[in-house]
């Protein structure tokens, strides 16, 4: 009975009823804070208040010897100063009139239980669902932590590369959010397997790289500890190319690129959501100059993000009050050996800002397709160009330009909506459908079955389409059959070298010997001198358009343009 004295576990045996009958002093230790005058007689009355179900283990006594007939884990308050307990109780039946109460002091065990739930929670807290990537907190702290450490030595160096998806919203609009979502996940496995741990661009053995996914589709890596600062440019370079192969999903191949931003120690000024501000500065940046490249912050980029921002606001309340406008730029015939000037007129939109002036379309058209001004905006200048064209006619007659030209964003395509307004507006204006030519740009149209019955519907509301900017972005002359246009316009980009690069003069050669092949006509964008024209022309493009023959103009100077060269082409 020796050892049951010394037992490091309280040992207490009772009757039924509850009257101790033996207790060791361990248990006596653990008992004592219960009882409020000091006497410890009766094992279930010290628990009256806190555990009143250890009575039942009375009424449980037609168990078998030896089974533990309640188990219960009480919290005891702390008294005098001393911390609160656990104490885990085990009530067993001994023999036919006695049971035994082992208690257990489980304080450490229920912290411990308690901490692996509270890091449990802190790591749910930190890891996003989707991809099981570190979430933004975790993110941040990260962050902050490399900016706070003392620098090893010098040339120390560290990164942040802020991506974020090229038109996504139009991929979860077009397939649905299941799609987005699992286009997500992979790209988060592609850039953790991208940033492969014995590829480390680092020097030092822990150098340490982090990919997180802080939002929708964004994602930030953290590269610490760089070899040599312009590594940077090889991860984001690395990054941009895993990223743009196309995700097999639902038996097809999807595509989507991604901006990114880069901001390094340089920038820092000792916050972590600044340093990454920056970087998404820089992000938007390379969003801004057309996506699927990489920028480095400057301070520059700063002031032009706000620009940004400010016109975010501002083209909402822009559109209300009437401060858009359209300029009509001419398209001339080239061939036959004449101008012919009245073979059409492409519609340009320009914003008249109170305090900024006129401001370009590439300042605005991205934003408006992300806020979702882009319907609004299109039907406008649709509706301008059609009432234009209509209004010329009457004026001008024989002389009236033949066909007017209207952009068309990917992101008007994606929703059923716009053939509908199409054909309102044309019966609204009185426009004869074969004259009114909606420009796209190449990409997502050729990938798609849906944008594909999207670009027949409008084909069947009498109107034609053409293949904007072609020889950028994803267009090649592969897929030119795929797509239900009759016009494709090739891109400023190829035309201003068409007389200095052999390159480029070919490429423009293929591109209109294909397009003749399949029925199309060809354009030539952003002709500025007599020599592209030249070229243009012996290489058998049927329109031009461009500097040279014309700027943009306000409606109301086309009749005076017409006239000029009317005389001089005479
Ligand atoms: P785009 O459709 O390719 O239009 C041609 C752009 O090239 C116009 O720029 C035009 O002013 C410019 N350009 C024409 N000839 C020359 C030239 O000889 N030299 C040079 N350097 N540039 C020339 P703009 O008006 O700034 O429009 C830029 C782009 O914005 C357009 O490219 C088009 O994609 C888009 N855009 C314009 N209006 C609308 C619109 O109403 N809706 C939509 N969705 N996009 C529009
Ligand atoms: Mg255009
Ligand atoms: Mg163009």
């Amino acid at each position: 009975m020796q050892f049951l004295y010394r037992a490091p576990i309280g040992l207490v045996q009772l009757t039924p009823a509850g009257a101790i009958e033996i207790a060791n002093p361990h248990s006596i230790q653990l008992l004592m804070p219960l009882s409020s005058d000091g006497n410890i007689e009766n094992f279930f009355a010290l628990f009256d208040g806190i555990a009143p179900q250890l009575r039942a283990s009375s009424t449980a006594f037609e168990a078998p010897t030896g089974v533990i007939c309640q188990a219960v884990r009480v919290a005891i308050p702390g008294v005098a100063g001393t911390a609160p307990r656990v104490l885990s109780i085990d009530v067993t039946k001994l023999d036919a009139a006695r049971l035994m109460a082992v208690i257990g002091d489980a304080t450490y065990e229920a912290e411990r239980e308690q901490q692996e739930v509270a890091r449990q929670l802190r790591h749910a807290a930190r890891v996003d669902g989707l991809t099981h990537m570190p979430n933004r907190i975790a993110l941040i702290e990260q962050v902050q932590t490399v900016i706070d450490r003392e620098p090893v030595d010098v040339g120390y160096e560290f990164a942040v590369l802020f991506l974020n998806c090229d038109r996504f919203k139009e991929i979860n609009d077009m397939f649905g959010h299941q799609v987005g979502d699992e286009i997500l996940a992979l790209m988060g496995g592609r850039i953790r397997a991208d940033l492969r741990p014995g590829d480390r661009v680092g020097r030092a053995v822990d150098a340490n790289q982090m990919a997180a996914r802080i939002n929708g589709d964004e994602f930030v890596v953290l590269l610490e500890d760089l070899c040599h600062p312009a590594d940077v440019h090889l991860v984001a370079k690395r990054l941009l190319k895993t990223l743009a192969k196309p995700y097999r999903i639902g038996g097809r191949s999807l595509y989507s690129n991604v901006s990114i931003g880069v901001a390094t120690r340089a920038d820092v000024t000792g916050d972590a959501d600044l340093l990454l501000q920056d970087a998404s500065i820089a992000m938007s940046e390379a969003k801004h100059e057309g996506g699927a490249r990489y920028a480095v912050f400057d301070a520059s980029m700063r002031e032009r993000a706000m620009r940004r921002g400010g016109i975010e606001s501002d083209l909402r309340a822009g559109l209300a009050r009437g401060q858009l406008f359209v300029v009509y730029q001419p398209v001339v015939g080239l061939q036959d050996g004449v101008v012919d000037v009245t073979a059409g007129v492409e519609a340009l939109v320009r914003w008249q800002h109170p305090q900024r002036g006129v401001i370009a379309p590439i300042e605005f058209i991205a934003i408006a397709e992300q806020t979702g001004l882009i319907s609004a905006l299109g039907d406008f200048v649709l509706g301008d160009a059609c009432r234009q064209f209509v209004a010329w006619r009457t004026a001008l007659g024989e002389r009236a330009p033949r066909l007017v030209a209207v952009n068309v964003s990917r992101a008007q395509l994606v929703t059923g909506e716009f053939a509908v307004s199409v054909a309102a507006i044309l019966r609204a204006t009185g426009m004869p459908p074969a004259c009114l030519q909606l420009e796209i740009t190449e990409s997502l149209a050729a990938q798609d079955e849906a944008i594909q019955a999207r670009l027949h519907d409008l084909r069947a509301l009498g109107v034609t389409l053409a293949l904007d900017d072609f020889g950028t972005g994803y267009s090649s002359l592969s897929s030119l059959h795929l797509l239900p246009v009759d016009t494709v316009k090739i891109d400023r980009s190829f035309v201003s070298l068409a007389d200095t690069s052999a390159h480029h003069r070919v490429l423009i050669e293929a591109t209109i010997r294909v397009a003749r092949s399949l029925g199309m006509k060809t354009v030539a964008e952003g002709i500025e001198t007599e020599a592209q024209a030249a070229v243009l022309r012996e290489l058998g493009c049927d329109k031009g358009q461009g500097y040279l023959f014309s700027r943009p103009l306000p409606a109301g100077d086309l009749s005076c343009w017409l006239d000029r060269e009317s005389l001089l082409v005479a």
